[in-house]
């Protein structure tokens, strides 16, 4: 029951004569599961169509963005009736207003914000806003944790306690991930440590508050609030990561779920309703360090794109009025419980997670809760399970570390049609 891939195989030849690998984001080149990855003609809902004409349920939607499934009515008119009237006028238009109270009605500790056009954009934005505003230059981030590729942010580090920043990709000098510390998420003793030896001279801790980039690991119990007291107690800024989490995990995002309010927040995905987006906003006062209000420089010519933001309010007022995202963090759970259930019965040792509309599961006998237990998962099964289900019309991650996707259009028949699927793939394993 092998599909059909003639046509992505020519594609993907022909991509790789032109771009490096024949992507233009790394992980979809299928390096960690092998196999020719899937070029997609078109997305319909809670499906993927690719070049062959194979009909896949899509678990990655985007790698978060379409929380209304693929091509949703609401948001194809809006982009369309906004490029009538103008794809990009390099000056303020009131949708930027619109979308970002609407943001903030949800994101209260989001008093002021910028939009900017990735995550990328948003992380490394923010780290300058926190920069300057405690005067201060080191950043604390978490091994396996991912803010976009940023320099500064390019770093993961080594095993043990604290490790001065190393840069993980060539080309990125090691004078500027000096400033970087790296220390394994959910061990408060590690950051305790940093923050005796450096406290008075680190601006900021990043954290993804649910860690969706080396697949889905939540944080202990009372770890975020730890966070909150910690760079508290010593002057520095607490930045919240939500551009993969924000609006999924919760409506009100991770800051909403476990009630810990961060200083900046980092947004992306979601709120661009499938177009390129990103925004970083916090406390007034660290935001009106930013230009014109302030002596940040940061900007964008087309920052604030009205395509952008007119497809982030249609797909927000959409999802308002159908309640897409309990339908969304419905079809996660349930897809977690059949991918469980599924390994249960095929004796397959499997750890799931679901928090709202994203969920993730390891091939591991342990459970995760770092970046060096998530690594002990096995990626070699992985990598043929991803096969068996493409096969059977199941479009997951091509990676064990990415977390998974839903969206309304996973109605319960699309998920106990996914549910088959991971039966008949996990038997064959
Ligand atoms: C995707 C992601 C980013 C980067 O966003 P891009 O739009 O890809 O630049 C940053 N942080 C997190 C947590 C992400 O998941």
């Amino acid at each position: 029951m092998t599909s059909p891939t003639t046509q992505s195989e020519t594609l993907f030849a022909h991509a790789q004569a032109l771009m490096p690998g024949g992507v233009s984001s790394p992980v979809r080149a299928f390096k960690s599961v092998g196999g020719v990855p899937r070029f997609i003609d078109r997305g319909e809902g809670a499906y993927l169509v690719d070049a062959d004409g194979n009909r896949m349920i899509d678990y990655v939607m985007s790698f978060g963005p379409l929380l209304l499934g693929h091509a949703p009515e609401a948001v194809t008119r809006a982009i369309a009736d906004q490029a009538a009237r103008g794809t990009s006028f390099g000056a303020p238009s009131p949708l930027e207003s619109d979308l970002a109270e609407h943001i903030r009605s949800v994101y209260p500790s989001m008093e002021r914000l910028r939009f900017v056009n990735s995550g990328t954009e948003g992380a490394m934005s923010a780290v300058r806003a926190a920069r300057a505003f405690t005067r201060r230059d080191k950043v604390v981030k978490f091994d396996g944790h991912y803010h976009g590729h940023a320099d500064l942010l390019l770093a993961k580090a080594g095993s043990g306690v604290a490790t001065l920043g190393l840069p993980d990709s060539p080309g990125v000098p090691a004078a500027v991930t000096a400033d970087t510390l790296v220390v394994p998420f959910n061990d408060p003793a590690a950051l305790r440590a940093v923050f005796e030896a450096e406290g008075e001279r680190i601006a900021a801790v990043l954290v993804e508050p649910i860690a969706g980039n080396m697949g889905m690991v939540r944080p202990a119990e009372g770890f975020l609030a730890f966070l909150r007291e910690i760079t508290e107690a010593h002057g520095a800024l607490l930045v919240f990561d939500e551009v993969m989490v924000g609006f999924r995990v919760h409506p009100g995002g991770a800051q909403a779920l476990f009630g810990v309010t961060p200083d900046v927040t980092i947004l992306g995905k979601v709120i661009g309703g499938g177009l390129p987006v990103g925004a970083y906003g916090g406390r007034a006062d660290v935001m009106e360090m930013m230009a014109p209000s302030g002596p940040v420089y940061q900007a964008g010519t087309l920052s604030g794109n009205p395509l952008a933001m007119a497809a982030g309010l249609a797909l927000f007022r959409e999802a308002n009025a159908t309640g897409a995202w309990r339908l969304a963090a419905d079809a996660a759970r349930d897809t977690a419980a059949a991918i469980q259930s599924a390994a249960d019965a095929a004796g397959v040792p499997v750890q799931t997670t679901s928090e709202g509309a994203m969920f993730g599961f390891f091939l591991n006998a342990n459970p995760v809760m770092d970046y060096a237990s998530a690594a002990t998962s096995d990626r070699e099964a992985f990598a043929r399970l991803h096969g068996l289900l493409l096969d059977r019309g199941v479009y997951l991650p091509p990676s064990p570390f990415e977390a998974c996707f839903t969206s309304s259009a996973h109605t319960p028949d699309v998920v106990a049609e996914a549910a088959e699927a991971f039966r008949s793939a996990f038997a064959a394993l």
